[in-house]
Protein backbone atom coordinates (compact mmCIF):
# COMPACT_ATOMS: atom_id res chain seq x y z
CA UNK A 1 0.00 0.00 0.00
CA UNK A 2 1.45 3.46 -1.05
CA UNK A 3 1.24 6.08 1.31
CA UNK A 4 0.67 9.61 -0.14
CA UNK A 5 0.81 13.15 1.94
CA UNK A 6 -1.60 15.28 -0.47
CA UNK A 7 -0.11 18.65 1.20
CA UNK A 8 3.14 17.77 -0.21
CA UNK A 9 5.19 20.34 -2.67
CA UNK A 10 2.09 22.31 -4.87
CA UNK A 11 -0.40 20.27 -2.35
CA UNK A 12 -3.21 20.17 -4.63
CA UNK A 13 -5.84 18.26 -7.06
CA UNK A 14 -2.76 17.14 -8.97
CA UNK A 15 -1.38 14.56 -6.51
CA UNK A 16 -4.23 12.84 -6.17
CA UNK A 17 -5.09 12.66 -10.02
CA UNK A 18 -1.75 11.18 -10.41
CA UNK A 19 -1.91 8.76 -7.61
CA UNK A 20 -5.30 7.82 -9.23
CA UNK A 21 -3.95 7.05 -13.06
CA UNK A 22 -0.55 5.57 -11.71
CA UNK A 23 -2.06 2.67 -9.62
CA UNK A 24 -4.77 1.98 -12.29
CA UNK A 25 -1.74 1.47 -14.52
CA UNK A 26 0.65 -0.40 -11.78
CA UNK A 27 -2.40 -1.97 -9.83
CA UNK A 28 -0.56 -0.78 -6.34
CA UNK A 29 -3.50 0.19 -4.29
CA UNK A 30 -2.68 3.51 -2.15
CA UNK A 31 -4.01 5.66 0.51
CA UNK A 32 -3.79 9.94 0.43
CA UNK A 33 -3.77 12.22 3.59
CA UNK A 34 -4.76 15.91 3.42
CA UNK A 35 -5.94 15.74 0.20
CA UNK A 36 -5.59 19.20 -1.22
CA UNK A 37 -4.25 20.83 1.54
CA UNK A 38 -3.13 23.74 0.53
CA UNK A 39 -6.39 24.83 -1.43
CA UNK A 40 -8.67 27.11 -0.08
CA UNK A 41 -11.05 24.55 0.24
CA UNK A 42 -9.16 21.38 0.90
CA UNK A 43 -10.35 17.90 0.39
CA UNK A 44 -12.69 16.60 -2.62
CA UNK A 45 -14.43 19.21 -4.78
CA UNK A 46 -16.84 17.70 -7.79
CA UNK A 47 -14.31 17.67 -10.12
CA UNK A 48 -12.16 15.36 -7.89
CA UNK A 49 -14.59 13.09 -7.10
CA UNK A 50 -15.80 12.60 -10.54
CA UNK A 51 -11.98 11.21 -11.33
CA UNK A 52 -12.22 8.90 -8.17
CA UNK A 53 -15.53 7.77 -9.78
CA UNK A 54 -13.94 7.56 -13.10
CA UNK A 55 -10.78 5.55 -11.72
CA UNK A 56 -12.91 3.28 -9.92
CA UNK A 57 -15.33 2.24 -12.70
CA UNK A 58 -12.44 2.02 -15.36
CA UNK A 59 -10.81 0.13 -12.81
CA UNK A 60 -12.89 -2.03 -11.11
CA UNK A 61 -11.60 -0.45 -7.84
CA UNK A 62 -12.74 -0.34 -4.11
CA UNK A 63 -12.75 3.35 -2.38
CA UNK A 64 -12.87 4.49 1.04
CA UNK A 65 -13.35 8.18 1.40
CA UNK A 66 -14.70 9.02 -1.64
CA UNK A 67 -17.54 12.06 -0.23
CA UNK A 68 -17.25 15.76 -1.05
CA UNK A 69 -14.69 17.38 1.21
CA UNK A 70 -12.78 14.46 2.16
CA UNK A 71 -8.95 14.90 3.28
CA UNK A 72 -8.09 11.25 3.24
CA UNK A 73 -8.92 8.45 0.40
CA UNK A 74 -7.86 4.52 0.14
CA UNK A 75 -8.17 2.92 -3.27
CA UNK A 76 -7.45 -0.28 -4.53
CA UNK A 77 -7.44 -0.81 -8.11
CA UNK A 78 -8.88 -4.34 -9.65
CA UNK A 79 -8.79 -4.74 -13.43
CA UNK A 80 -9.19 -2.30 -15.71
CA UNK A 81 -11.38 -2.32 -18.36
CA UNK A 82 -11.10 -0.11 -22.05
CA UNK A 83 -14.89 0.38 -23.58
CA UNK A 84 -17.73 3.38 -23.35
CA UNK A 85 -17.94 5.10 -20.48
CA UNK A 86 -19.77 8.42 -19.71
CA UNK A 87 -19.27 10.34 -16.46
CA UNK A 88 -20.78 14.03 -15.04
CA UNK A 89 -18.73 16.11 -12.88
CA UNK A 90 -22.41 17.89 -12.21
CA UNK A 91 -20.68 21.76 -11.73
CA UNK A 92 -18.30 23.07 -13.65
CA UNK A 93 -15.78 21.33 -12.13
CA UNK A 94 -13.15 20.55 -15.50
CA UNK A 95 -13.66 17.65 -17.52
CA UNK A 96 -10.63 17.82 -19.35
CA UNK A 97 -8.98 16.74 -15.82
CA UNK A 98 -11.16 14.01 -15.13
CA UNK A 99 -9.60 12.76 -18.56
CA UNK A 100 -6.59 13.43 -18.01
CA UNK A 101 -6.88 10.91 -14.48
CA UNK A 102 -7.94 8.04 -16.37
CA UNK A 103 -5.68 8.55 -19.77
CA UNK A 104 -2.70 6.80 -18.96
CA UNK A 105 -4.61 3.81 -17.89
CA UNK A 106 -6.79 3.69 -20.77
CA UNK A 107 -3.69 4.80 -23.31
CA UNK A 108 -1.89 1.88 -22.98
CA UNK A 109 -5.28 -0.57 -22.46
CA UNK A 110 -6.24 -3.94 -24.49
CA UNK A 111 -8.55 -2.31 -26.61
CA UNK A 112 -9.75 1.56 -27.34
CA UNK A 113 -11.97 3.70 -25.49
CA UNK A 114 -14.79 6.37 -25.69
CA UNK A 115 -15.24 8.24 -22.75
CA UNK A 116 -17.84 11.03 -22.51
CA UNK A 117 -17.24 13.44 -19.80
CA UNK A 118 -19.70 16.49 -18.88
CA UNK A 119 -18.45 19.55 -16.94
CA UNK A 120 -16.43 22.72 -17.62
CA UNK A 121 -14.47 22.64 -21.29
CA UNK A 122 -12.41 25.96 -20.05
CA UNK A 123 -11.65 26.24 -16.84
CA UNK A 124 -9.18 28.46 -15.04
CA UNK A 125 -6.44 26.18 -13.77
CA UNK A 126 -7.46 23.19 -16.14
CA UNK A 127 -6.28 22.71 -19.91
CA UNK A 128 -9.04 23.93 -21.87
CA UNK A 129 -10.00 21.25 -24.32
CA UNK A 130 -8.14 23.14 -27.34
CA UNK A 131 -5.28 22.71 -25.33
CA UNK A 132 -5.92 18.80 -25.11
CA UNK A 133 -6.39 19.10 -28.91
CA UNK A 134 -3.97 21.14 -30.15
CA UNK A 135 -0.90 20.32 -28.05
CA UNK A 136 -1.42 17.16 -26.10
CA UNK A 137 -2.91 14.72 -28.47
CA UNK A 138 -0.53 15.58 -31.15
CA UNK A 139 2.15 14.27 -28.65
CA UNK A 140 0.97 11.58 -27.77
CA UNK A 141 0.81 10.76 -31.61
CA UNK A 142 4.35 10.43 -31.42
CA UNK A 143 4.56 8.35 -28.89
CA UNK A 144 2.04 5.83 -30.43
CA UNK A 145 -1.45 6.38 -28.77
CA UNK A 146 -4.08 8.06 -30.68
CA UNK A 147 -6.51 10.33 -28.67
CA UNK A 148 -8.91 12.02 -30.68
CA UNK A 149 -10.81 14.84 -28.83
CA UNK A 150 -14.30 16.23 -29.72
CA UNK A 151 -15.77 19.32 -27.77
CA UNK A 152 -19.62 18.96 -27.77
CA UNK A 153 -21.26 21.56 -25.96
CA UNK A 154 -18.82 24.47 -24.09
CA UNK A 155 -18.93 24.74 -21.10
CA UNK A 156 -17.03 28.07 -18.67
CA UNK A 157 -16.92 28.62 -14.96
CA UNK A 158 -19.21 29.20 -13.39
CA UNK A 159 -22.48 27.65 -14.84
CA UNK A 160 -20.50 24.04 -16.66
CA UNK A 161 -22.56 22.01 -18.73
CA UNK A 162 -19.97 21.53 -20.98
CA UNK A 163 -19.33 18.08 -22.77
CA UNK A 164 -16.32 16.09 -24.61
CA UNK A 165 -15.51 12.84 -25.83
CA UNK A 166 -12.10 11.52 -25.95
CA UNK A 167 -11.54 8.40 -28.37
CA UNK A 168 -8.45 6.81 -27.19
CA UNK A 169 -6.86 4.00 -29.83
CA UNK A 170 -4.25 2.67 -26.86
CA UNK A 171 -0.06 1.25 -27.62
CA UNK A 172 1.25 -1.20 -25.54
CA UNK A 173 4.15 0.78 -24.23
CA UNK A 174 4.31 4.05 -25.30
CA UNK A 175 7.46 5.70 -27.69
CA UNK A 176 10.28 7.60 -25.58
CA UNK A 177 10.30 10.94 -27.42
CA UNK A 178 13.23 13.94 -27.62
CA UNK A 179 11.89 17.31 -27.54
CA UNK A 180 14.82 19.46 -27.04
CA UNK A 181 14.52 22.26 -29.66
CA UNK A 182 11.48 24.32 -30.61
CA UNK A 183 12.69 24.81 -34.37
CA UNK A 184 12.12 27.75 -36.79
CA UNK A 185 8.91 30.19 -35.97
CA UNK A 186 6.06 28.73 -38.30
CA UNK A 187 3.03 31.17 -37.59
CA UNK A 188 1.07 32.63 -34.76
CA UNK A 189 -2.73 32.28 -34.42
CA UNK A 190 -5.06 34.22 -31.48
CA UNK A 191 -8.19 33.08 -30.94
CA UNK A 192 -11.25 34.68 -29.16
CA UNK A 193 -13.96 32.82 -27.56
CA UNK A 194 -17.00 33.74 -26.08
CA UNK A 195 -20.19 33.04 -25.20
CA UNK A 196 -23.57 35.30 -23.39
CA UNK A 197 -21.33 38.54 -23.48
CA UNK A 198 -20.91 41.44 -25.57
CA UNK A 199 -18.85 40.59 -29.18
CA UNK A 200 -16.41 43.66 -28.77
CA UNK A 201 -14.56 41.68 -25.56
CA UNK A 202 -13.58 39.54 -28.68
CA UNK A 203 -13.03 42.14 -31.37
CA UNK A 204 -10.88 44.18 -28.45
CA UNK A 205 -8.66 41.15 -27.58
CA UNK A 206 -8.05 40.47 -30.44
CA UNK A 207 -6.95 44.05 -31.70
CA UNK A 208 -4.47 43.69 -29.09
CA UNK A 209 -2.92 40.52 -30.40
CA UNK A 210 -2.95 41.22 -33.81
CA UNK A 211 -1.36 44.86 -32.59
CA UNK A 212 1.65 43.29 -30.36
CA UNK A 213 2.34 40.54 -33.18
CA UNK A 214 2.03 41.86 -36.34
CA UNK A 215 -0.88 39.46 -37.43
CA UNK A 216 -2.41 39.41 -40.83
CA UNK A 217 -6.64 38.58 -40.86
CA UNK A 218 -6.21 34.93 -41.53
CA UNK A 219 -4.26 34.73 -38.12
CA UNK A 220 -7.28 35.73 -35.67
CA UNK A 221 -10.23 34.12 -35.25
CA UNK A 222 -13.06 35.17 -33.10
CA UNK A 223 -15.94 32.11 -32.49
CA UNK A 224 -19.88 32.86 -30.99
CA UNK A 225 -20.49 29.73 -28.89
CA UNK A 226 -24.08 29.46 -28.91
CA UNK A 227 -24.72 26.46 -27.15
CA UNK A 228 -23.10 27.49 -23.70
CA UNK A 229 -25.20 27.54 -20.48
CA UNK A 230 -23.70 30.19 -19.17
CA UNK A 231 -21.63 33.15 -20.22
CA UNK A 232 -17.48 32.77 -20.99
CA UNK A 233 -14.64 33.90 -22.54
CA UNK A 234 -11.13 32.60 -23.28
CA UNK A 235 -8.01 34.17 -25.42
CA UNK A 236 -5.91 31.65 -26.87
CA UNK A 237 -2.69 32.45 -28.93
CA UNK A 238 -1.38 28.96 -30.83
CA UNK A 239 2.57 29.52 -31.53
CA UNK A 240 3.23 26.95 -34.53
CA UNK A 241 7.16 25.97 -34.14
CA UNK A 242 8.92 23.67 -36.52
CA UNK A 243 8.79 20.90 -33.84
CA UNK A 244 6.14 21.64 -31.32
CA UNK A 245 2.63 23.87 -31.41
CA UNK A 246 2.14 25.37 -27.94
CA UNK A 247 -0.68 27.42 -26.77
CA UNK A 248 -1.01 30.17 -24.25
CA UNK A 249 -4.30 30.96 -22.72
CA UNK A 250 -6.09 34.26 -21.39
CA UNK A 251 -9.02 33.49 -19.20
CA UNK A 252 -11.66 36.11 -19.42
CA UNK A 253 -13.48 36.66 -16.03
CA UNK A 254 -15.99 39.32 -14.09
CA UNK A 255 -14.27 43.15 -13.89
CA UNK A 256 -11.23 41.52 -16.13
CA UNK A 257 -10.76 43.97 -18.87
CA UNK A 258 -10.64 41.74 -22.71
CA UNK A 259 -6.82 44.00 -22.96
CA UNK A 260 -6.03 42.18 -19.64
CA UNK A 261 -7.00 38.61 -20.90
CA UNK A 262 -5.39 39.23 -24.14
CA UNK A 263 -2.12 40.37 -22.02
CA UNK A 264 -2.13 37.37 -19.77
CA UNK A 265 -1.98 35.12 -22.95
CA UNK A 266 0.27 37.51 -24.27
CA UNK A 267 2.61 37.56 -21.55
CA UNK A 268 3.21 33.74 -21.33
CA UNK A 269 3.63 33.54 -25.35
CA UNK A 270 6.79 36.47 -25.21
CA UNK A 271 8.20 34.44 -22.13
CA UNK A 272 8.01 31.56 -23.99
CA UNK A 273 9.44 32.86 -27.61
CA UNK A 274 12.40 34.81 -25.76
CA UNK A 275 14.18 31.00 -25.17
CA UNK A 276 14.73 27.86 -27.27
CA UNK A 277 12.60 25.21 -24.95
CA UNK A 278 9.40 23.81 -26.44
CA UNK A 279 7.66 22.95 -23.83
CA UNK A 280 5.76 25.71 -21.98
CA UNK A 281 5.08 24.95 -18.20
CA UNK A 282 1.66 23.68 -18.05
CA UNK A 283 2.50 20.64 -20.83
CA UNK A 284 6.10 20.23 -19.06
CA UNK A 285 3.94 18.81 -16.05
CA UNK A 286 1.15 17.09 -18.30
CA UNK A 287 4.14 15.27 -20.15
CA UNK A 288 5.56 13.51 -17.32
CA UNK A 289 3.07 10.64 -16.74
CA UNK A 290 3.30 10.13 -20.97
CA UNK A 291 7.16 10.07 -20.38
CA UNK A 292 7.09 7.96 -17.60
CA UNK A 293 5.11 5.36 -19.02
CA UNK A 294 7.73 5.46 -22.37
CA UNK A 295 10.09 4.78 -19.60
CA UNK A 296 12.12 7.35 -21.33
CA UNK A 297 12.70 10.65 -23.51
CA UNK A 298 13.80 14.08 -22.91
CA UNK A 299 12.42 17.12 -22.86
CA UNK A 300 13.55 20.99 -22.09
CA UNK A 301 10.69 23.60 -21.04
CA UNK A 302 10.71 26.88 -19.69
CA UNK A 303 11.07 26.67 -16.38
CA UNK A 304 10.93 24.80 -13.34
CA UNK A 305 7.23 24.84 -11.73
CA UNK A 306 6.49 23.23 -8.16
CA UNK A 307 3.63 21.55 -10.20
CA UNK A 308 6.18 19.48 -11.97
CA UNK A 309 8.20 18.59 -9.15
CA UNK A 310 5.41 17.59 -7.23
CA UNK A 311 3.99 15.27 -9.78
CA UNK A 312 7.25 13.71 -10.60
CA UNK A 313 7.55 13.40 -7.15
CA UNK A 314 4.25 10.91 -7.10
CA UNK A 315 5.19 9.07 -10.22
CA UNK A 316 8.33 8.14 -8.65
CA UNK A 317 6.22 6.62 -5.88
CA UNK A 318 4.47 4.25 -8.28
CA UNK A 319 6.75 3.56 -11.03
CA UNK A 320 10.25 2.39 -11.23
CA UNK A 321 11.37 5.45 -12.97
CA UNK A 322 13.76 8.57 -11.97
CA UNK A 323 13.06 11.74 -13.49
CA UNK A 324 15.70 14.08 -13.65
CA UNK A 325 15.32 18.06 -13.97
CA UNK A 326 18.65 19.90 -14.62
CA UNK A 327 18.28 23.92 -14.62
CA UNK A 328 20.21 24.85 -17.73
CA UNK A 329 20.64 28.29 -16.34
CA UNK A 330 19.26 30.19 -19.18
CA UNK A 331 16.19 30.35 -18.08
CA UNK A 332 15.39 26.61 -19.37
CA UNK A 333 15.06 23.21 -17.63
CA UNK A 334 16.49 19.81 -19.75
CA UNK A 335 13.84 16.90 -18.04
CA UNK A 336 14.78 13.22 -18.59
CA UNK A 337 13.07 10.17 -18.16
P1 LIG B 1 -6.94 21.44 -7.95
O1 LIG B 1 -7.34 22.83 -8.31
O2 LIG B 1 -7.88 20.42 -8.41
O3 LIG B 1 -6.51 21.29 -6.54
P2 LIG B 1 -4.28 21.53 -8.90
O4 LIG B 1 -4.07 22.55 -7.88
O5 LIG B 1 -3.35 20.40 -8.92
O6 LIG B 1 -5.74 21.00 -8.84
P3 LIG B 1 -3.32 23.12 -10.98
O7 LIG B 1 -1.98 23.03 -10.40
O8 LIG B 1 -3.89 24.48 -10.99
O9 LIG B 1 -4.35 22.18 -10.29
O10 LIG B 1 -3.26 22.56 -12.48
C1 LIG B 1 -4.05 21.56 -12.97
C2 LIG B 1 -3.56 21.12 -14.32
O11 LIG B 1 -4.09 22.00 -15.30
C3 LIG B 1 -2.06 21.09 -14.52
O12 LIG B 1 -1.70 19.88 -15.16
C4 LIG B 1 -1.78 22.26 -15.44
O13 LIG B 1 -0.72 22.02 -16.34
C5 LIG B 1 -3.08 22.40 -16.19
N1 LIG B 1 -3.32 23.80 -16.59
C6 LIG B 1 -3.63 24.84 -15.80
N2 LIG B 1 -3.74 25.98 -16.52
C7 LIG B 1 -3.49 25.65 -17.81
C8 LIG B 1 -3.42 26.38 -19.02
N3 LIG B 1 -3.65 27.69 -19.06
N4 LIG B 1 -3.12 25.72 -20.17
C9 LIG B 1 -2.89 24.40 -20.14
N5 LIG B 1 -2.94 23.64 -19.04
C10 LIG B 1 -3.22 24.25 -17.88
Amino acid sequence: MIKIDGSIGEGGGQILRTALGLSLVTGEPFTIENIRAKRSKPGLLRQHLTAVEAATKIGDAKVDGNVIGSQKLTFYPGEVTAGEYHFSVGTAGSATLVLQTILPALMIADSPSIIVIEGGTHNPFAPPVDFLKIVFAPILKQMGVDLEVTLHRHGFYPAGGGKIEAKIVPIKKLKPIFLLERGKLKGIKARSLFAQIPGNVAVREIAVAKKHFSLEDDQSEIFQAMDSQGPGNIFTVEVDSENIREMFVGFGELRKSAEAVAHEAIEQVKKYLQIDAPVGTYLADQLLIPFALAKGGEFKTTALTLHSLTNAEIIEKFMDVKINFVDLGNGQCHVSI
